[in-house]
């Protein structure tokens, strides 16, 4: 699913004409609807270097300066056309990014990174002398090894590969920097709730491995933002718009949401779900688990009792889900 890479591309670079999708080497791409140009949009992935940076014994984490603040990763960058090969390309990014000279300590993996259309091609360099930020980060940090809790995402399973390599179990993988998002709960290890992220909010999300967003709120919800759609998908990842009125929730809405959920665990897909303030996800997302997963009650009430007490409205809205009769 490479749609936000795409839709970047409207026209033919060649000879500018529109661009159509069409059979192309077994799937659909992007081609010159110019049969006499031929141009095709093969779209193949970008080799990235990303460098584990060992100084001083510990591991260098850093933040893009475009990054919420809590939010370090590895060094990494695009293999340039005048990088001799992509060992050289790691070190030169080093040098940019941290002013540190480095030498290969080991090539770690390379390792697809589908939603960006990357391809990790990952390093461990072992470096030297006093660190001097590049323009591009905003701060950094040093980890001992054991500290280190990886992203489920891009770099994350080569940190994840490199730590087993060293003896090292690893934590659990990073989610930390997502619980000051409003009202964030994690449910599962493919669904995450929340109330309403901010743009840099999703790009940690995405970071995070959210491939989905559902959003229960209305355009005019408190803390909505202005084009959620575009913030979304221009990240790579999948919107749902299921607008539900907080005075007023439908059957239909959850019949909606229900498909939607559905749709994502078949294809394994991580979720965030959220609303303004997790109040209407958190009632849809106990009546999925109940009605759809046969989850009992009591068990999936807790993480709506962690956000809310169901008012009259959304109270009488469960018992009808659920099929309860109505309390005289
Ligand atoms: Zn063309």
């Amino acid at each position: 699913m490479q749609t936000a890479m795409n839709a970047t591309l409207k026209y033919c670079p060649q000879c500018a004409q529109p661009l159509a999708l069409a059979a192309h080497g077994g799937t659909q791409r992007l081609a010159c609807t110019d049969a006499k140009c031929g141009f095709v949009f093969w779209d193949n992935p970008v080799p990235v270097v990303a460098a584990i940076v060992e100084h001083n014994g510990q591991v260098i984490l850093a933040r893009n300066a475009l990054w919420p603040p809590g939010m370090f990763a590895l060094i990494t960058g695009f293999l340039e056309k005048d990088d001799p090969d992509p060992a050289s390309g790691v070190l030169r990014e080093v040098e940019e990014e941290l002013g540190l000279q480095a030498r290969v300590a080991s090539f770690v993996g390379h390792y697809p990174f589908e939603r960006m259309n990357q391809l990790i091609i990952a390093y461990h360099v072992i470096a030297e002398g006093e660190v001097v930020l590049g323009e591009e980060l905003a701060e950094y940090k040093h980890v001992p090894f054991e500290q280190i809790r990886p992203w489920p995402a891009g770099t994350g399973y080569a940190v994840r590969d490199w730590l087993l390599r060293q003896g090292i179990q690893p934590l659990p993988f990073d989610r930390r920097f997502l619980s000051r998002i409003r009202n964030f709960r994690v449910i599962d290890e493919r669904l995450l709730t929340a109330g309403q992220p901010t743009a840099e909010e999703f790009t940690a999300l995405h970071a995070c491995g959210v491939d989905t967003v559902i959003n229960l709120a209305l355009n005019d919800s408190d803390h909505a933002l202005a084009d959620e759609r575009a913030v979304v998908t221009r990240l790579g990842m999948q919107y749902i718009h299921i607008p539900v009125v907080w005075q007023a929730p439908q059957r239909e809405d959850f019949v909606q949401f229900s498909a939607a959920m559905k749709q994502a665990r078949a294809s394994q897909k991580t979720v965030l779900a959220h609303c303004a303030a997790n109040k209407r996800v958190s009632v849809f997302v106990m009546l999925d688990r109940v009605l759809n997963l046969g989850l009992p009650r009591a068990i999936a009430e807790r993480d709506l009792q962690a956000i809310w007490q169901p008012d009259p409205v959304w109270a009488e809205f469960i018992r009808a889900q659920l099929d309860e009769p109505s309390q005289p």
